[in-house]
């Protein structure tokens, strides 16, 4: 069995708190929610902190509250299995509910949040390996080392983020909130990644990620959420397709998302699609859009088999877009 590094250990029980400890030493603090993702890389020798802080104490980051209209702001502590079975997310939400159901297994679920989901590690077959296993090629840019063994000539650290939940939130125009001693800020889903696999976020060491809004679903909102992995359990997505498509009365698109995870290190939002508003609904429609996302997307080499990644993103999308299902107000 691999043992955990030796850390000190806080488990505030009021965000104040949190944030005041968190504040005093942020570079040599780690926050851990579910300890899903952050346990394992602890083990590898990933992280050497000199402090952890469990957040699973602190009431504030597990609520779920509504909006008088029937938006949603929801807790960064709220499970992946929650988030999979809640009653609003399946009606108003559905691409975030399947997201979260496909996410790990029942077990990792239950432990699993939304907020340790957005704030995964990047992954990649060279890191997510014991200390042991990677002294014995030497380190990368990510960890004790200067060179990339995926990209050789590389300067840039390539790992894919690999996350369900974060591309049906861009979808949804979902906004999250980073809250530190210095005060809040509130920033859309899709502006919290960077491209860099050794980190991925914007978020500062002193800032703890503490709720995730979503706005009400507009009249006509259709979504869906379809993931490739190795096996239907227990995996990590080597390609992920979010979709919603704002529909009318008469069967016409007024608007169109479409984002795909697991390509690299941040969610890509496929653009240019507003040619395609004003066309009836389709398989000629779905057609053009997968043709759009499969051109503007490439599979980076992190997570191997880019080029049958790349030729599977036009099927996955058309997949998705016969997957759309209509939000409704339970
Ligand atoms: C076998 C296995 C399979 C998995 N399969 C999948 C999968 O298919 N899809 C998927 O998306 N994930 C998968 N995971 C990863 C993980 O279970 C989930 O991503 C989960 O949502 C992580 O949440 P957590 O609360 O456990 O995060 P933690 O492990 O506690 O934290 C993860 C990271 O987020 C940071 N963090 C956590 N909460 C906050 C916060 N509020 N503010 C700021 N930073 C924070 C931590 O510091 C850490 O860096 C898998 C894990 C395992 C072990
Ligand atoms: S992509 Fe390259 S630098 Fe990044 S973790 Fe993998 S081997 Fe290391």
């Amino acid at each position: 069995m691999l043992p955990l590094p030796d850390f000190e250990w806080l488990a505030p029980t009021t965000l104040a708190d949190l944030v005041r400890a968190l504040g005093e030493h942020p570079t040599d603090t780690l926050l851990l929610a579910g300890g899903t993702d952050l346990l394992p890389n602890l083990k590898h020798g990933l992280h050497a902190p000199k402090r952890v802080i469990g957040l699973r104490r602190v009431r504030e980051l597990s609520l779920i509250e509504e909006s008088a209209d029937g938006g949603l702001t929801l807790g960064s502590g709220v499970t992946l299995d929650t988030l999979a079975n809640d009653a609003r997310i399946l009606a108003r939400y559905p691409a975030l509910a399947r997201a979260a159901s496909l996410v790990a297994s029942p077990q990792l679920r239950r432990m699993g949040t939304l907020g340790g989901n957005l704030c995964l590690d990047t992954r990649c077959a060279y890191i997510n390996q014991t200390a042991f296993w990677r002294g014995a090629l030497g380190g990368c840019l990510k960890r004790d080392g200067d060179v990339c063994h995926v990209v050789p000539q590389g300067k840039r650290c390539v790992a894919a983020f690999s996350a369900d939940t974060p591309a049906p939130l861009i979808t949804y125009d979902a906004t999250v909130e980073l809250v530190s001693v210095r005060g809040a800020r509130t920033l859309p889903v899709a502006k919290l990644f960077g491209g860099d696999g050794v980190k991925n976020h914007v978020r500062e060491a002193d800032e703890v990620l503490t709720r995730v809004t979503l706005p009400a679903p507009a009249r006509g909102l259709r979504s869906a959420y379809e993931k490739l992995r190795a096996r239907q359990a227990i995996d990590f997505p080597l390609l992920s397709i979010a979709a919603a498509l704002t529909v009318g009365d008469d069967e016409v698109v007024t608007d169109i998302r479409l984002v795909v995870g697991a390509l690299g290190a941040l969610p890509r939002v496929v653009r240019k699609l507003e040619a395609h508003v004003g066309k009836p609904v389709s398989p000629e429609l779905f057609d053009e859009l997968a043709r759009a996302a499969h051109t503007q997307c490439h599979p980076l080499s992190s997570l191997g088999a880019e080029a049958w990644r790349q030729d599977v993103v036009a099927p996955m999308v058309k997949r998705t877009l016969a997957a759309l299902r209509a939000s409704t107000r339970e």
